[in-house]
Parts: structure tokens; C-alpha cells; sequence
């Protein structure tokens, strides 16, 4: 894989560049909440303008159905990385089409152009290698190099992930280079007791990766709506909490052989419960009630892990020498049920342990509770394709990236 050193030592001055780039920025109407994968790109973006390349940052963001949608432009991202670099930065109003080619085509040497969100194109995320190949052949147009630097994403096999590099020469930017780095420290040598926490929302993308963390971990602490899958699993009620039924026999699966591997699973013992989920505009007092894990009454919902649970979870983080962290404990957008993130997130900052925190959602609420981002070893900006590395799959957009 060539890195952007290698690139940046051939010489960019004068050539477009095209960095795909994570721009998938939580939004709050066109406020950024959390600028992390903004942040997080920019020295790729800097390095290759003072090199006096032409750059073109291009990136996806929430889920348009591969078509323009005003509440999915990149435009206050593209706003932001302008701030960030502390130079102008144009933006064109389309992915491969008029704006696109007039913004590319002003660029001079060190300036900076962002292009608008890929899958307003329908070729961006085509199952059909023909339509993803052909808006490739039309991105590919735009630049003479590429630059891949949106790690949130190498788990996607997209045009711009995927078939793009395969047409334009091309290096892996700083991001991918900093985030491969450290999964491979969790895969490779890990220092022990290795802990894993996992939680969230997205429960059947998450369980694949126990399978193999099973393999690999010591401990793995269960929080989040996932929790409720094994509480189920165990044989307990969980009301209206979410819940993946079709997945209990595998959880079930797990749970019996973390115990012929020796692998401790600790489930929360308490849960914050209420008949419904909270409203996340107004923040409106929730009222919830603490019950017993065991006990989760048949019309109500889980949606925290509960004080006593606080306390054990940061008790079985207290000695790891290496924690990796994927989902948040509750719904923590509210702050009636955002104590489970918070005491997590508290036991890192607070242990020597090498820990990683992973997941769009995750390292947004470690920001947004207002943690100290170097409190953390790493703060990833792949949510899927950590997980997905971790599980020891092949990702598409790392692979795109060798030779
Ligand atoms: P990440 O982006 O870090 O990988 P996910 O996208 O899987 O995490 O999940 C994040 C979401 O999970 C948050 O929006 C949070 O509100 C939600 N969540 C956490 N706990 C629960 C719960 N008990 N019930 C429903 N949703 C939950
Ligand atoms: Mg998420």
C-alpha cells in the first residue's frame, strides 16, 4: 500500500487529487454536532494543498436514496473543513456534473474544492458492478490522483471505495494509515486482561464480531439495546425492549461457549426502564425507573444500564490493559439516559489501559458528554469497518488500496 509520504515525496504540485474523505458528520438540521471525522482528515487535506496539489474532497453522508436531497448536503461540512484549514474551500452543488467539473476545473495549485455528497448518485452504493464502474469512470475524470483516506467507509463496497482507486493511481492517507495501526494492535499483540464493550443500537451487525472476539478477548461487558438480545437469551422478559429475537439461538451459541473458553460475559444487572422512548428533540424529563435486569416489566422499555451496573462495568474495566469500545450503554442523546455512556466512558479516561472507542455514534458521545478526546488512546472514525476489521474480514476499501 502506498502511503501519502510516498505520493507527497513523487510530487503532487499541479495534480487534482481526489481524497475520499468520511465527511458522514452527525447533523442537527445543518449544525455539525460533531466535527471528529472532519478533524480527523484535515492533515491529509492540508498535507497534499501545501504540496500545491489541486484537491477534491469528496464523501458520503447519511443515507439519500441515491438521489439530491437538500438534508444530506455536504455543504456545512465542506463549511467546516474550510474553517478548519483556514483557507477558502469551494463546493460544487453535484457529484460528477457541471458544478463539479467548473469547481475542479477553477481549482489553482493548493486550493481545495469538495464536491457534493456521492450517493446523491445511485452508482455510489449499486450492487451492479456496471453502474458502480460507470460513475467511477466519471469521478475518475475529475482527478488524476487518489487518495484514500475515509476509513468509516473501507467496509463499503462503493464506487468511489472500491472502483474508483482501481482506475487513478493511488495511496492510503494518513487516517487509514493511523486507524489500520491500531486494530492491528488489538489483533495482533494485545496487552492483557483485553476487555471488550459492546453496545449501541445496531445489534445484528454487532454480533458477528463476537463470534471472533470470542477467540480473543477476556471479558466482554454487553450494554445498549444489545443487551436486551442476551437478557432474552438467558431466559428473562424484556418488555418492549429492543430486541433481536432471531438472533437469541446465537446468542445463546455465545454465551455457552464463552464459558468452555473461559471468556467472562458480564450483562447488566440493572436497567434504567420506561413505557417509552424518550423524546430526543424537546429532552423532555423521561422519568425513568430502575429495575433489576430480571425483572423488566412486559409494557415497559430498556434504555440504560443501571446504577449498580455503572458500578460493575467500571470495576471490570478497572484492571484491563486494553479495552475496545463499540456502542453507547443507552440512549444517551438524552440525558436522562446517558449516566451508562458517561460511567463507561469515566472508567477509560480514568484507566492506564490502551483503550480504542469506535463507532460514528460512540466516539460522538464521548465529544458530546464533554470527555477529553486524549483521555482515550484512540478515538476511531469507523464505527462498521472497525468491527468488521476486528472480525478478520477482507475490507474492500483497504483491499482497493494495495498496489
Ligand atoms: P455506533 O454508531 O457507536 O456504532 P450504534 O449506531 O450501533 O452505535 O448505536 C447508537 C445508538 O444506540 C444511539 O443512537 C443510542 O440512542 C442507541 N441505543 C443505545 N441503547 C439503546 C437502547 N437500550 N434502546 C434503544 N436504543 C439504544
Ligand atoms: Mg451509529
Amino acid at each position: 500500500m502506498k502511503t501519502i509520504d510516498e505520493l507527497l515525496a513523487e510530487g503532487v504540485a499541479g495534480k487534482r487529487v481526489f481524497v475520499r474523505a468520511d465527511l458522514n458528520v452527525p447533523l442537527d438540521g445543518t449544525t455539525i454536532t460533531d466535527d471528529g471525522r472532519i478533524r480527523a482528515v484535515r492533515p491529509t487535506v492540508s498535507a497534499l494543498a501545501a504540496a500545491g496539489a489541486r484537491v477534491v474532497v469528496a464523501s458520503h453522508l447519511g443515507r439519500p436514496k441515491g438521489a439530491p436531497d437538500p438534508a444530506f448536503s455536504l455543504a456545512p461540512a465542506a463549511a467546516r473543513l474550510g474553517e478548519l484549514l483556514g483557507s477558502e474551500v469551494a463546493f460544487a452543488t453535484d457529484t460528477v456534473g457541471e458544478s463539479a467539473r467548473a469547481a475542479v476545473a477553477a481549482l489553482t495549485d493548493g486550493q481545495v474544492a469538495v464536491i457534493e455528497n456521492l450517493r446523491f448518485n445511485a452508482g455510489e452504493t449499486s450492487k451492479d458492478d456496471a453502474e458502480r464502474g460507470a460513475f467511477a469512470d466519471q469521478l475518475a475524470e475529475l482527478a488524476d490522483l487518489y487518495v484514500g483516506d475515509g476509513f468509516g467507509a473501507v467496509h463499503r463496497k462503493h464506487a468511489s471505495v472500491v472502483d474508483l482507486p482501481a482506475r487513478l493511481p493511488h495511496a492510503a492517507g494518513g487516517l487509514i494509515a493511523t486507524e489500520v495501526g491500531v486494530l492491528k494492535k488489538l489483533t495482533e499483540d494485545v496487552a492483557r486482561p483485553y476487555a471488550v464493550v459492546l453496545g449501541g443500537a445496531k445489534v445484528s451487525d454487532k454480533l458477528g464480531v463476537i463470534d471472533h472476539l470470542l477467540e480473543k478477548a477476556d471479558r466482554i461487558l454487553i450494554g445498549g439495546g444489545m443487551a436486551y438480545t442476551f437478557l432474552k437469551a438467558q431466559g428473562h422478559e424484556v418488555g418492549i425492549s429492543l430486541l433481536q429475537e432471531d438472533q437469541v439461538p446465537a446468542v445463546q451459541g455465545y454465551l455457552k461457549r464463552a464459558e468452555e473458553l473461559g471468556v467472562e460475559f458480564v450483562l447488566p444487572v440493572d436497567v434504567l426502564v420506561a413505557h417509552e422512548f424518550p423524546d430526543l428533540k424537546t429532552k423532555a424529563p423521561a422519568h425513568p425507573t430502575t429495575v433489576a435486569a430480571d425483572a423488566i416489566p412486559a409494557d415497559q422499555e430498556g434504555l440504560d444500564i443501571g446504577p449498580a451496573t455503572r458500578e460493575l462495568y467500571a470495576a471490570k474495566l478497572a484492571d484491563a490493559a486494553t479495552v475496545f469500545w463499540n456502542g453507547p450503554m443507552g440512549v444517551f442523546e438524552h440525558p436522562d439516559y446517558a449516566e451508562g455512556t458517561k460511567a463507561v466512558a469515566q472508567a477509560l479516561a480514568d484507566s492506564p489501559a490502551f483503550s480504542v472507542v469506535g463507532g460514528g455514534d460512540s466516539a460522538a458521545a464521548v465529544r458530546i458528554l464533554g470527555f477529553d478526546e486524549n483521555a482515550f488512546g484512540h478515538i476511531s472514525t469507523g464505527g462498521g469497518a472497525s468491527l468488521e476489521y476486528l472480525e478478520g474480514k477482507t475490507l474492500p476499501g483497504l483491499a482497493a488500496l494495495e498496489d
